[in-house]
């Protein structure tokens, strides 16, 4: 009987690193049938999956995913070619069966591992990012093997998605680096992840790779910390205050750096295809100082990810949608007022994307946006901009209505509606405030200049902070 490794997220380093398999003894075979390959891949679907297989007979949109990450993920870590990864597309018990949990978890949704020894990936979707930087470093950094806080470190430290972790909580570097893959505090990932990415930010990735091949494998604090500054040229003290601490004007939530290679999303304003295979995430063009609309649908957020995973995220809360409103594919529009030239990325799927001057300080000068039919059924309008002082932020949209509608705000916060920019003289036929109305008011079709009083976001702490402002349309 082979022993079962009890694990989460896991990397399997069935060599080495004393994982403890007993000799003779192998994983169990992993179940699927090669349904396709491509230039670094072959892809396996478990005949359990059999919406999959019939969905994807060849696997040939997954492959296309696969080779989009590779490339991506490429740009940072320079992987060679070399031998395919075999991706196995595995139900969750299968998963759990292969990788040797004894239960699945979908709390962080890493249940997956990576096999080394036969270069393969088992995992219940795809792509799964953190096992693929796995594979990656198997041809990155062939035979090395460093503690578990690298390992894992590294395959935390890349990737292109939402959560984060609080980078001001911390724990000794003593523990951190002598845990392993299987601990439940789950230190070599947070920890791991949070000092991979410091030190790509700040040495760069070329100088962390000859780091990671040259650091000792043995999980012992001491032998660490010398390495560590032997290598560096300074203390892991100093660097673990360093990496713990949030400069001004970044986030304490640290997230993953995206690579941010591929490219930028089209800014014309017209529907934009949402082919994950070629963009598991939208670059966020070039505004040059001015704002942005996104469309998404209803229900969900708009929200901009910094692609070095530091300054703070913009986004949208969520909200439902007005009561027996409709679900519209593009009920949420957010008027994003980019707050510097850090390369940005928004997750799929995305309606439009429009760059143009649509919030300004002068109500005269906001160029016009205008809200589709749809939208005004039942949609939902945010205003996110930057707030630098403790005054509250005063900003200005001109919004083009088609239909008769209905609106409302939520944040509580004022929203004045004009026709024409003169709301110095009392004469604007909608104020809108929670308080004031909190029912949604009548408005004709036309221009409508609005005045948003925007309040500080509970986002970011601190200044400078996200301001914000909404409207709610429809009947
Ligand atoms: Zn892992």
């Amino acid at each position: 009987m082979c022993p079962r490794l009890r694990r989460r997220s896991v990397t399997v380093l069935l060599l080495g690193v004393g994982v403890g398999v007993t000799a003779g003894c192998g994983p169990d075979p992993i179940p699927g049938t090669e349904v396709g390959e491509s230039a670094h891949f072959r892809f396996f679907i478990d005949p359990d999956r059999a919406d999959d297989l019939s969905a994807d007979p060849q696997g040939t949109k997954r492959l296309a995913e696969l080779e989009t990450d590779f490339a991506d993920k490429r740009t940072m870590l320079g992987t060679p070619d070399g031998r395919k990864i075999d991706y196995h597309l595995l139900t969750p018990a299968h998963v759990a069966a292969v990788c040797g949990f004894t239960e699945f978890s979908t709390s962080d949704g890493e249940s997956a591992c990576f096999l080394e020894d036969q270069m393969a990936i088992a995992a219940a979707y795809v792509p799964h990012q953190h096992e693929l930087i796995h594979a990656y470093m198997t041809l990155v950094a062939p035979g090395s093997r460093p503690v578990p806080f690298l390992v894992e470190g590294i395959a935390e430290a890349i990737g292109c998605s939402r959560p984060g972790i609080d980078r001001t909580w911390q724990v000794a570097w003593q523990q951190a680096t002598i845990g392993t893959a299987a601990d439940p505090d789950e230190y070599v990932y947070s920890e791991g992840g949070l000092f991979a990415r410091t030190l790509i930010r700040t040495q760069g990735i070329d100088a962390y790779l000859r780091y990671f091949r040259q650091a000792p494998a043995r999980r012992d604090w001491a032998l660490f910390a010398a390495n560590f500054s032997a290598f560096w040229g300074m203390s892991l003290d100093d660097a673990w205050t360093a990496m713990h601490t949030v400069s001004p004007g970044d986030s304490e939530t640290d997230v993953e750096i995206c690579p941010c290679s591929l490219a930028p999303a089209p800014t014309d304003g017209r529907p934009i295809t949402n082919d994950r295979a070629k963009h598991p995430y939208w670059t966020l063009p070039d505004t040059f100082g001015s704002s942005v609309a996104v469309t998404v649908p209803s229900g969900d957020l708009v929200w901009l990810q910094d692609c070095a995973g530091i300054a703070p995220e913009i986004r949208t809360f969520y909200t439902g949608s007005p009561v027996g409103a409709p679900v519209v594919a593009e009920g949420v529009v957010a008027i994003v007022e980019v707050p510097d030239a850090r390369p940005r990325y928004l997750l799929p799927p995305i309606g439009t994307l429009s760059v143009g001057r649509f919030l300004a300080d002068d109500c005269a000068a906001a160029e016009p946006y205008a809200l589709s039919e749809n939208f005004l059924g039942g949609g939902h309008l945010w205003i996110l901009a930057n707030q630098t002082t403790a005054a509250a932020r005063t900003t200005h949209a001109t919004l083009q209505v088609s239909v008769a509608t209905k609106v409302a705000t939520e944040t509580g916060y004022r929203a004045t509606i004009c026709n024409g920019c003169a709301f110095d003289q009392g004469s604007c036929p909608v104020e809108l405030s929670r308080s004031l109305n909190p029912g949604p008011v009548p408005i004709a079709p036309g221009t409508l200049n609005v005045e948003f009083v925007l309040a500080r976001s509970w986002l970011w702490a601190g200044l400078p902070t996200q301001a914000i402002g909404d409207l709610m349309f429809g009947n």
